[in-house]
């Protein structure tokens, strides 16, 4: 049936472990994602019986959904664009917040943490590549951003978060890596009260080696793990 997903998986890992042996990367630099946007939760308990602690979801009915139906010691990523109007339904839900990319939204998750008690984890995401079709602040906006963020009580930046162009070679992704590597090293030696750069989300199914190479400490894998996505069924 879903077996499939346990031989990907091994070899997912697999992948993620030579890359980090032939980069001299230690072991717990590097968080796998499983990316289960529009898979049925068995899929991901496939997944979850193999070990898999962190799963990523773009939408917020799906993760929170998720959220209710898996077992509670699951990390759920949200790694899609977020509407301002949804922040209230993933605040102690998501474990972390990939797709920050304004003020504005930051403010909401502030005001709806603050609600709920709480401080929520966030990334900031940043389009490295400029592509008009992405989410993301540009490079040159990132540090401004970081900084009126940083004022936010009931908000802690954790890192940077980037999803690189779709290439046929993921070699062509490697400038944006290391861009984003060097972006978030110039950031961390500005010492912003209440801003930490631990965490760099970078990679996905095409390019995940690459970006463990230039310092990713999260990748996002779906397709490598569960398998295609089908956007007509449940959408
Ligand atoms: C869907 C998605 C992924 C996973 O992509 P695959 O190519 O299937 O591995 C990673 N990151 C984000 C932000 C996504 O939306």
């Amino acid at each position: 049936m879903n077996d499939y997903i346990k031989d990907n998986l091994a070899e997912v890992r697999s992948a993620i472990d030579s890359t980090l042996n032939k980069a001299n990367i230690s072991k717990d630099q590097v968080t796998l994602i499983a990316v289960s946007k529009t898979k049925p939760v068995e899929d991901l308990m496939v997944a979850y019986n193999e070990g898999v602690r962190d799963f990523g979801e773009n939408k917020v009915q799906e993760l929170t959904m998720k959220y209710e139906e898996c077992p509670k010691d699951i990390r759920f990523h949200m790694i899609g664009h977020l509407q301002k109007n949804k922040v209230k339904y993933l605040i102690n839900k998501a474990y972390i917040i990939h797709g920050v990319d304004s003020l504005e939204l930051a403010k909401v998750i502030d005001k709806e943490s603050l609600k709920q008690n709480t401080v929520t984890n966030i990334l900031i995401e940043v389009n490295m590549a400029k592509e008009e079709s992405k989410f993301g602040v540009y490079e040159e906006d990132v540090i401004d951003l970081v900084k009126n963020i940083s004022e936010l009580k009931n908000v802690k930046i954790k890192g940077l978060m980037t999803i690189a162009p779709y290439v046929e070679n993921a070699e062509y992704n490697r400038v944006y890596f290391k861009g984003l590597k060097k972006l978030s090293i110039d950031i961390n030696n500005q010492n912003i009260d209440n801003v930490d750069m631990e965490i760099l989300s970078m990679g996905m199914s095409g390019d995940y080696q690459v970006a463990i190479e230039e310092g990713a400490t999260y990748v996002r894998v779906g397709t490598s793990i569960f398998g295609a996505r089908n956007y007509n069924v449940g959408e």
